[in-house]
């Protein structure tokens, strides 16, 4: 008789991380070392033992309306002291592309719309475009700090330090067929 294999929620963000070092989420032992070294747990509305507990007891809800991983800094302070040798920092990075991929996040969060903007350009050009990233939080600004960055970025275009158009490697068809070999590109070409 065939064994039915369920697809659990940490089973599928583990699926995310197979090219990852490091051990299995089950091994976390709470010890809260990650928590206790993370610069930004503190804004977060979950710590990273806390998310790790809940990734493994298939809490996907809570997990999705959170802002713990759109908030990771990917300072790896978390990685290299934790002593069941977790990879944590790939964990945040999972849990945004899952969090793109089945388009479910907590409401207003800058992250999803600037991660997707970011990964397109890369992908369309082999190079980061800031014009291109601005709209995806530019609109959240006071007005003071909007028409700041306005003058900002059109003082680095006069001086030549900001492209006006977005800026092309050179064989970018070998980058791109290198890039699908490595990440489904979706709709991102
Ligand atoms: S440091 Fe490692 S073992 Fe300790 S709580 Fe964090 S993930 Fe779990
Ligand atoms: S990598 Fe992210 S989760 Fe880990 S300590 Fe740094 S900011 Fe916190």
């Amino acid at each position: 008789m065939s064994e039915t294999y369920t697809f659990t929620f940490m089973k599928e963000v583990s699926s995310l991380l197979h090219a990852a070092d490091g051990n299995p989420f089950p091994m976390c032992v709470q010890c809260g070392t990650c928590s206790g070294s993370c610069p930004v747990a503190a804004y977060m509305d979950y710590t990273p033992r806390q998310i790790i507990a809940m990734v493994n007891a298939g809490l996907k809800d809570q997990v999705m309306e959170s802002n713990t991983f759109w908030y990771c800094a990917s300072c790896y302070q978390c990685t290299v002291r934790c002593p069941q040798d977790i990879s944590i920092t790939e964990l945040m990075y999972a849990l945004q592309r899952y969090s793109i991929w089945k388009n479910r996040y907590k409401e207003g969060m800058i992250g999803p719309a600037f991660s997707e903007a970011f990964a397109k350009t890369i992908v369309r050009t082999g190079r980061t475009f800031e014009p291109i990233l601005a709209p995806s939080y530019i609109f959240s600004f006071k007005m003071r700090e909007f028409f700041q960055e306005i003058q900002n970025a059109t003082e680095l275009m006069l001086k030549g330090r900001l492209p006006i158009l977005p800026p092309r490697i050179k064989r970018l068809d070998n980058f791109k067929r290198m890039i699908r070999r490595i990440l489904p590109m979706g709709g991102a070409e």
